[in-house]
């Protein structure tokens, strides 16, 4: 239906143009930076929400497993509260770094001259690129895999589970992109349209919505390609690990998409991980105990 694909292609970029012009107009007029994000992410939601209903990617994706109880409280805790514990925590400990490292280059390293458009998308690549090889070595290390598999373990993929991650697993991602932009002194406006930008592109990027997104999917880590990072398959699931940008992906040869028509089997193969928070938290620290526990239930 021509609607139904006009709709795919411009849902998204129409969204995310809306969200940030409205952010940027709304800090320039000294709105509470608290209540604009609120605004946004409520109005992001009820588009994603309502799209998820009308024209999902999968039926049966709209279905809840035993697993919405559980990643309301992954989104309250790791969305929430964690990211204002760490940001603060990440202040502390690299605020005074980065007055340091202005002092030895001889002034300030963030472009504060440069328009606000500029410098924005600097600061969504140099997170990003952080990001990449922090989430990257999530996949190939061992250990730090087991940090970041809670993320894996759901079996479909819909708007709310794109905050189901372990503390741990948060923290070093979380860190990488807070890290990034301390360190090179990005002012707090910057700060707050990466965190617009992060809202808008996390609500679309586990979003059951049979998106279109044609060039944008070589800008933005988006549904189109990132649920084939959700892939059972791991030669698969290794591709795609940008988090608001595909760009590093495209540049380091792992962006992944499958053949239109086509989907991946969802969830991570050899381990099943209990719609239980409290053994999710445990599960990196008792590993082997749940690879067993797998396979016993599946024999
Ligand atoms: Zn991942």
């Amino acid at each position: 239906m021509l609607l139904r694909r006009i709709v795919a292609y411009c849902m998204f970029p129409f969204v995310f143009a809306g969200a940030i012009i409205a952010s940027a107009v709304a800090w320039e007029r000294g709105l509470s930076p608290f209540y604009v994000m609120v605004a946004v992410s409520g109005a992001t939601l009820a588009v994603v929400a309502l799209a998820e209903r009308l024209m999902p990617f999968h039926k049966e994706w709209n279905h809840a497993q035993g697993d919405v109880g559980i990643d309301m409280i992954h989104g309250v805790v790791s969305n929430l509260t964690l990211p204002f514990v760490y940001r603060a925590a990440f202040a502390l400990l690299l605020l005074p770094v980065a007055r340091a490292l202005e002092h030895v280059v001889g002034g300030a390293i963030w472009p504060t001259a440069w328009p606000l458009a500029a410098q924005v998308i600097l600061a969504a690549v140099a997170a990003e690129l952080c990001q990449y090889w922090v989430h990257r070595a999530a996949h190939e290390t061992q250990w730090l895999w087991r940090l970041h598999a809670v993320h894996h373990s759901p079996k479909r993929l819909y708007w709310l589970n794109a905050g189901r991650d372990h503390p741990l697993g948060l923290l070093i991602l979380f860190g990488a992109e807070t890290s990034a932009l301390m360190l090179l002194g990005a002012p707090d406006r910057v700060f707050f349209m990466q965190g617009v930008l992060t809202v808008v592109v996390g609500l679309f990027q586990h979003a059951n919505i049979d998106l279109k997104l044609g060039i944008f999917n070589y800008i933005f880590s988006l549904n189109e390609l990132h649920r084939w990072h959700h892939d059972e398959n791991v030669t698969i699931a290794n591709h795609n690990y940008g988090s608001n940008l595909s760009v590093w992906d495209w540049i380091f040869g792992t962006a992944y998409r499958g053949r239109e028509g086509t989907s991946p089997t969802v969830g991570i193969s050899g381990l099943s991980i209990p719609e239980n928070y409290g053994v999710q938290l445990l599960v990196p620290f008792r590993w082997e105990q749940a690879q067993k526990e797998t396979s016993l239930h599946k024999g």
